[in-house]
């Protein structure tokens, strides 16, 4: 296998996906620039290459692009359902069409491994726009709401109306499909932030979306930082608010909207609890413990980044994992053998090693496999705590990155407890070869998603969301209409 953190550097990013030098905002079906002429650079993480200026939305732009969204909400609001459900459908088919090159473009701007965008994003994403197509003309039948009479459902709930969405760069296209397509579905109209170091795949998406003919206005897309998401949540027009990100922003938008009549759904941080019981089949642990943190290098919000091992098998499996975490390439994004990417960002990189320093500092043990990270770009290597206690940073904090912390428990009632014992609640793992065994941890869980056997599964029919400080509403499946539908 060679040098795990062997780095062949990507060529010229330009000359393998079709990048603009320059983007504006996509607002009523046209890109226009900034009203003040704003712009910001994304960079490609894994190099620091420029790939493009994209505009800075500031409030004339973010109003242009709920009017907008306003108007258009009328017609679009207007069609039957089984006729958005076409646009739905054609959109769907075009990402499955422009799969690789949205898959490339995916992992030069955010840095994820092209393995990942290409298997897991891209397909989830054109699987979410077949799921909500497939809704949109059977509104009525969800069971959303209560029932006038007992014989018959009622009419169809109504949309709410223009959705204000703001989305994180760690899956950059897959969080905007799980925004966009229930909206669109449920016949909402939508003003959507990417993420400042990720926008180019959205604003692929908008071209996307004139390609399949969506009419002007339904969808827009305002790029620019923090400012601009703030004035879009800000804005008086906007019905509905729906934000993923970091737990701090999440609460501050809580605030912003306090007592206004928009309504909000969060989907915020998480520590989640990856738990090995001492009868689970402890090569499959490994690699779901594997894929639970180093998947998209840990930056994700539902990440497996608390392990809780029963003592009896601490040993054996922490060297399990170990010889495995050896085997882990690191590096180039686009290399199709590479496990472990780019971190997103630098700001992003200096959280991380800011909370593994505090790890070492209060008294947890470290270990990185061996080997030499590239000089360009942002990194940090596949990581390990072991000693790690309940008071330390590393076992509270999200780090948001490959940083796994290690924890031992002797009884299934104090890992559900070890489990617990977190601001968050998002997500877990029970690994367990007893099907009563891993029902009885999940019942007791509190988290949103409990994985058996696996993890970091995810399909478009199941709801997805947490408790605590996770945030709440429901995205994906049935349970994701509601956040779109007046019920
Ligand atoms: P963030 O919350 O600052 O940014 C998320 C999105 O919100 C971005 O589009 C950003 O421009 C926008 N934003 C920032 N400030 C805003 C404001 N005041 N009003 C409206 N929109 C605003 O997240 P980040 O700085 O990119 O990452 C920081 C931490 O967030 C990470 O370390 C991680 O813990 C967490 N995070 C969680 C998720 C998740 O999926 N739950 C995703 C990304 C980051
Ligand atoms: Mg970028």
């Amino acid at each position: 296998m060679g040098n795990p953190f062997e780095y062949a550097p990507a060529p010229e990013s330009r000359a393998i996906v079709d990048i603009a030098p320059a983007y504006g905002l996509f607002i009523d079906g046209k890109f226009t620039d900034a009203a003040d002429g704003g712009r910001l650079k994304t960079v490609n993480p894994a190099t620091e290459e420029v790939l493009a200026e994209v505009a800075v939305g500031g409030e004339a732009d973010v109003d242009r692009a709920v009017k907008a969204a306003r108007k258009a909400f009328k017609s679009w609001s207007a069609l039957p359902g089984a006729e958005r459900a076409k646009y739905l459908f054609r959109i769907a088919r075009l990402i499955q069409e422009h799969g690789r090159e949205l898959a490339v473009l995916e992992s030069i701007d955010n840095g994820k491994p092209i393995r990942e965008s290409r298997d897991v994003d891209i397909p989830l994403v054109a699987a979410h726009f077949f799921h909500y197509a497939g809704w949109a003309d059977k509104l009525a039948y969800a069971g959303l709401w209560q029932s006038r009479t007992k014989e018959h459902s009622g009419p169809a709930p109504k949309p709410i109306g223009v959705a204000g969405q703001v989305i994180p760069w760690n899956f950059p296209l897959l969080m905007l499909a799980w925004k966009v397509a229930p909206a669109l579905a449920c016949g909402n109209t939508v003003v959507l932030k990417p993420a400042e170091t990720t926008p180019l795949t959205a604003l692929r998406f908008a071209e996307i979306c004139v390609e399949a003919g969506l009419p002007d206005g339904v969808l827009n897309i305002v790029t620019g930082a923090g400012e601009t998401g703030r004035a879009l949540i800000a804005h008086p027009d906007v019905d509905k608010v729906a934000f993923t990100g970091s737990t701090a922003v999440g609460k501050e938008i809580a605030r912003a909207i306090a007592g206004t009549r928009k309504r909000v759904t969060l989907e915020l941080g998480g520590k989640a609890a990856n738990i090995v019981y001492d009868d689970a089949a402890i090569d499959s642990a490994v690699d779901g413990i594997v894929e639970g943190i180093f998947f998209n290098g840990g930056q994700v919000c539902c990440a497996g980044s608390r392990l809780l091992v029963q003592e009896s098998v601490a040993d054996e499996l922490l060297a399990s994992l170990t010889r495995r975490i050896k085997t882990l390439r690191v590096g180039d994004p686009l290399d199709k053998n590479t496990d472990v990417g780019a971190i997103n960002s630098a700001a992003q990189l200096s959280r991380i090693r800011e909370l593994v320093e505090a790890g070492e500092a209060e008294g947890a043990e470290r270990w990185s496999p061996a080997g030499e990270l590239p000089g360009k770009g942002f990194w940090f290597p596949p990581t390990v705590f072991t000693g790690v206690t309940q008071a330390h940073r590393i076992a509270r904090d999200e780090i948001f990155g490959p940083v796994l912390t290690v924890q031992t428990f002797r009884t299934p009632a104090e890992a559900v407890e070890k489990a617990n014992n977190t601001a968050y609640g998002l997500s877990a793992g029970v690994w367990t070869e007893k099907g009563a065994k891993a029902l009885w941890t999940a019942q007791r869980l509190r988290a949103g998603v409990v994985w058996t056997n696996t993890f970091n599964k995810f399909d478009p029919a199941s709801p997805f969301g947490g408790f605590k400080e996770s945030g709440f509403g429901r995205e994906g499946g049935r349970h994701g209409l509601e956040a779109y539908l007046d019920v």
